[in-house]
Formats: structure tokens, C-alpha cells, sequence
């Protein structure tokens, strides 16, 4: 049987591993129709606060697209990358891009700019979908 505490996880759990199961950026409410199907209920109101939460913990990357929705994906936290995004299936790629860094250092050396951050993604096709 379970405890209280499990029963208290279970969502969260639910809704990281739908994030786990994809390599794709999510929305809350694609989420939620995903745990529907799996026949999981949860308030649409939960997954916004559990993707919001799993965000804070570094366990998942949001993103804001163009409509200024939110999405998320699970990504592996601690390591600097890119994305490589592709336009068919959304699929998401992680790249390492020693050459963005490369620009960093340039842009220092050229204009004396430090560079605090930076964020940049590719879109094009995936190998499946080309
Ligand atoms: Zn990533
Ligand atoms: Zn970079
Ligand atoms: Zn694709």
C-alpha cells in the first residue's frame, strides 16, 4: 500500500518522466494530455507548478517560443550546450558548439565585451525527417 509521501511524488514523477520520455520540448499543456492518455489525473494547475519546480531544480530547461508560451525539456543539467531543434518533429538535439565559444572569446578580444551569457538554437531537420 502506499504512503502518503508516495502518493504525494507521484505526480511529479509522472510528469518527468513524460519529459524523459521525449527528446522534445513540452508544453504544460501537452503534458497534461500525455498523462491523460495514460490515464494519470492531474490538474492542469499541477504540471504548470511541477514543470515550473523541476525548472528551479535544474532538471529540466524551459523555453519560450515565439507565442510566448512556455515549454520544457529534460536536459541534462550542469553542462553548457546548444540545441539543435528540428522543424518536422521537434526533436532536440544537444550540441556541443566549441565554435559559439570560440566567438565569445572574440568578441572580447575584438571589442573588449565580456560576454555574461548567451543563448542560441538551431532549427532545421532532423536525420529522420530530411
Ligand atoms: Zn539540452
Ligand atoms: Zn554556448
Ligand atoms: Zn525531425
Amino acid at each position: 500500500m502506499a504512503t502518503r509521501s508516495e502518493y504525494a511524488t507521484r505526480p511529479r514523477e509522472r510528469i518527468a518522466g513524460v519529459l524523459r520520455g521525449a527528446r522534445r520540448f513540452f508544453s504544460a499543456a501537452e503534458v497534461h494530455r500525455e498523462l491523460t492518455a495514460q490515464h494519470v489525473r492531474v490538474a492542469l494547475s499541477t504540471v504548470y507548478r511541477t514543470l515550473e519546480h523541476l525548472r528551479e531544480k535544474g532538471e529540466a530547461t524551459i523555453r519560450v517560443d515565439d507565442t510566448g508560451e512556455a515549454t520544457y525539456m529534460f536536459c541534462e543539467p550542469a553542462q553548457h550546450h546548444h540545441h539543435a531543434i528540428c522543424n518536422g518533429c521537434g526533436r532536440v538535439e544537444d550540441v556541443d558548439c566549441s565554435a559559439v565559444e570560440q566567438f565569445a572569446d572574440s568578441l572580447r578580444n575584438l571589442h573588449g565585451f565580456l560576454l555574461d551569457a548567451h543563448t542560441m538554437e538551431f532549427y532545421g531537420r532532423c536525420a529522420a525527417c530530411r
